[in-house]
C-alpha cells in the first residue's frame, strides 16, 4: 500500500518547505495543492470569470488543465500547458485565491485530482484539507501554525526579490485575510484532522522540523 502524508494549516507557516524536504527525503512525490488553487484563480483574473456565477465557473472548470511536472521538487504548474508557477505567486493571485477556493465546485474538482494523484504512489501533500478531505485516512497528518508576525516575516522576504514594492503590512494583512477567509468559509473549512499532530515552528528550523517529521513517519 502507498503512504499518504497530509500535511495542513494557515497561510506561510512553512508548510511547503517541510512538504519538499520530506519528500526529497523519502522519495515521495510532493504535491503542492495550493498551486492548483492558484492556478484556477489565475484563469478566473484572466478570463473574467464571475465567482458567483455558476454556469460561468462550470464552464471555466471544464476549460482548465493543470498538470504538475517535478523537477528538483520544486512546484511546476502548468495552466493550458502554459508554465505559470511564477505568476501564481503574484500578490493579484494571493487576493484572489481564498474566494476562488471556497468555490464548491472548484473543491470538488480538485479533490478529484488531489484523490488520483495520490492513490497508487507515496505522496507528501500539503494544503488546508489534505487530513480532513482530501485523504482522511493518511498515514501522517501534520498541522502546522507559527506566530503570525513571524510567517508574514518569512514570506516577505521571500517576496522582496519579485516585489520590491511589497511592504511587510501588505503581507501581513494578506496572510490575516486568507486565514480568515479559509477557516470561515462553508466548504471544507481550515480545521485540524482529530488525529493530526500539531507542529509550531515559530522556533524551529528548518532542520529540526524535517528530523521530527522523517521520526513521525517511521514508526
Ligand atoms: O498553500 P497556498 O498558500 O499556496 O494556498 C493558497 C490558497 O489556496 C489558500 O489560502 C486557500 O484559500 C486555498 N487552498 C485551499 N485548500 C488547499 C490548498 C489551498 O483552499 N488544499
Amino acid at each position: 500500500n502507498n503512504i499518504v502524508v497530509a500535511i495542513d494549516g494557515y497561510s506561510s507557516c512553512g508548510k511547503s518547505t517541510l512538504a519538499k524536504a520530506l519528500a526529497k527525503k523519502l522519495h515521495f512525490i510532493y504535491v503542492d495543492s495550493g498551486a492548483m488553487y492558484r492556478a484556477v484563480a489565475l484563469y478566473f483574473i484572466r478570463n473574467n470569470v464571475d465567482t458567483k456565477n455558476h454556469d460561468q465557473v462550470a464552464g471555466a472548470l471544464k476549460n482548465i488543465h493543470l498538470n504538475f511536472h517535478s523537477r528538483d521538487y520544486q512546484t511546476h504548474i502548468t495552466l493550458n500547458d502554459e508554465e505559470v508557477s511564477a505568476e501564481i505567486r503574484q500578490m493579484p493571485v494571493s487576493d484572489k485565491v481564498s474566494e476562488v477556493a471556497a468555490i464548491k465546485e472548484v473543491r470538488k474538482e480538485m479533490v478529484r485530482q488531489q484523490q488520483r494523484m495520490g492513490k497508487s504512489k507515496n505522496v507528501v501533500m500539503d494544503g488546508r484539507d489534505i487530513g480532513t478531505v482530501v485523504f482522511p485516512h493518511a498515514q501522517l497528518k501534520l498541522f502546522m501554525t507559527a506566530d503570525p508576525k513571524v510567517r508574514a516575516e518569512r514570506r516577505y522576504k521571500e517576496l522582496q526579490s519579485t516585489n520590491p514594492d511589497i511592504t511587510l503590512e501588505d503581507v501581513f494583512e494578506n496572510l490575516a485575510h486568507r486565514d480568515y477567509a479559509d477557516t470561515t468559509r462553508e466548504e471544507s473549512p481550515l480545521t485540524r484532522a482529530e488525529d493530526a499532530i500539531v507542529l509550531d515552528n515559530t522556533n524551529l528550523t528548518p532542520e529540526q522540523q524535517l528530523q521530527l517529521a522523517v521520526d513521525l513517519v517511521k514508526p
